[in-house]
């Protein structure tokens, strides 16, 4: 039996790309000069909590929210697929707007990021739009009567808030640590 005559032209590109692939991956690890925050990878992203002694000052970083519906499960977060494909919606099981920002904690003086659920994300939406900016507004994070799974508030921040760093950190890629918050989660504790 005869090769096709491009059989071995084949095999060489297919070689050739997957040494191509595996340099690629292994100097993907690797930054030619400092190492920014938004260069680590999205998993190892901090998930900020708020604090239901004391209220949160943060700077948001993203020009534009990201934004999912979402049903809670088994304690998790689990993104709708859409109502045709979703085993949770066919339960029954009700979906919940929810948004996610990267902010800078003027606190700890960190990037973190954050997830509101559908009343904190209006109330921030109606000070983002009254204030013309996203990025780069500064908001104070408290808990309604400061009970640890009370209702997040958004306000105004306090007059003698940290400053935020000048300039600003990039934010960093949210729909990515999002999803691989997601893969990580569903590996831990799958959707009963
Ligand atoms: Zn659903």
């Amino acid at each position: 039996m005869t090769r096709p005559a491009d059989f071995d032209a084949r095999l060489d590109r297919l070689a050739g790309g997957a040494t191509r692939q595996a340099n690629q991956s292994a100097h993907a690890a690797l930054t030619d000069g400092w190492l920014e925050d938004d260069a680590l990878p999205p998993d190892q992203w901090v998930w900020l909590h708020v604090p239901p002694s004391s209220s949160m000052p943060v700077t948001i970083l993203c020009e534009r929210p990201t934004s999912y519906r979402a049903h809670y499960c088994d304690s998790n977060m689990h993104p709708c697929r859409g109502f045709q494909s979703c085993e949770l919606c066919a339960r029954g099981i009700g979906a919940q707007r929810r948004t996610v920002l990267c902010v800078y904690d003027l606190r700890l003086r960190a990037l973190g990021l954050l997830e509101l659920g559908d009343l904190p994300s209006q109330a921030l939406r109606a000070y983002s739009e009254a204030k013309g900016m996203l990025r780069g507004l500064t908001i104070a994070l408290s808990r309604e009567g400061q009970r640890p799974r009370g209702r997040i508030l958004v306000l105004a921040p306090d007059t003698n808030h940290p400053t935020p760093p000048d300039p600003l950190p990039q934010s960093i890629d949210v729909a990515a640590a999002l999803k691989a918050t997601w893969a990580r989660t569903a590996r831990q504790r799958p959707p009963q």
